[in-house]
């Protein structure tokens, strides 16, 4: 399957790899659209979150806690935003499930 993540997830693609488990993996953003801007994604190919089937519950919800621990770690304390673009009207590019965490700077609402 010709999947940026996958092969990222594989060693096959390098990326700035910030944390790693048996289920995910996290990395940093190609073209940060903040001062942190970390990807977490889920080892096994799922191909957006509209896909995720009831018995990946646990793996969706590990990405979150992750993606939680990764915003601690880059010393996010002061708050920071979860994005997961899902489908062409959520404006997701890569479709291999993926949360953003974004921080370092204001977030601005509603998003464009
Ligand atoms: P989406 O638009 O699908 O929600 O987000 C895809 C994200 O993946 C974008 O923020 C884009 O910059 C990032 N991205 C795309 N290709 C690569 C890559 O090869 N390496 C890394 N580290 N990030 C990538
Ligand atoms: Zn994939």
């Amino acid at each position: 399957m010709d999947c940026i993540f996958c092969k990222i997830v594989a060693g096959e693609i390098p990326a700035k790899l910030l944390f790693e488990d048996g289920d995910c993996v996290a990395f940093a953003d190609v073209n940060p659209q903040a001062p942190v801007h970390v990807l977490v994604v889920p080892r096994q190919h799922i191909a957006s979150l509209a896909a995720a089937a009831e018995e990946q519950t646990t793996l969706a919800g590990h990405l979150l806690v992750v993606a939680a621990k990764v915003a601690k770690q880059h010393g996010l304390a002061n708050g920071f935003r979860i994005v997961i673009n899902t489908g062409d009207d959520g404006g997701q590019t890569v479709h291999h499930l993926h949360v953003h965490v974004l921080g370092g700077r204001q977030m601005q609402w509603p998003p464009g």
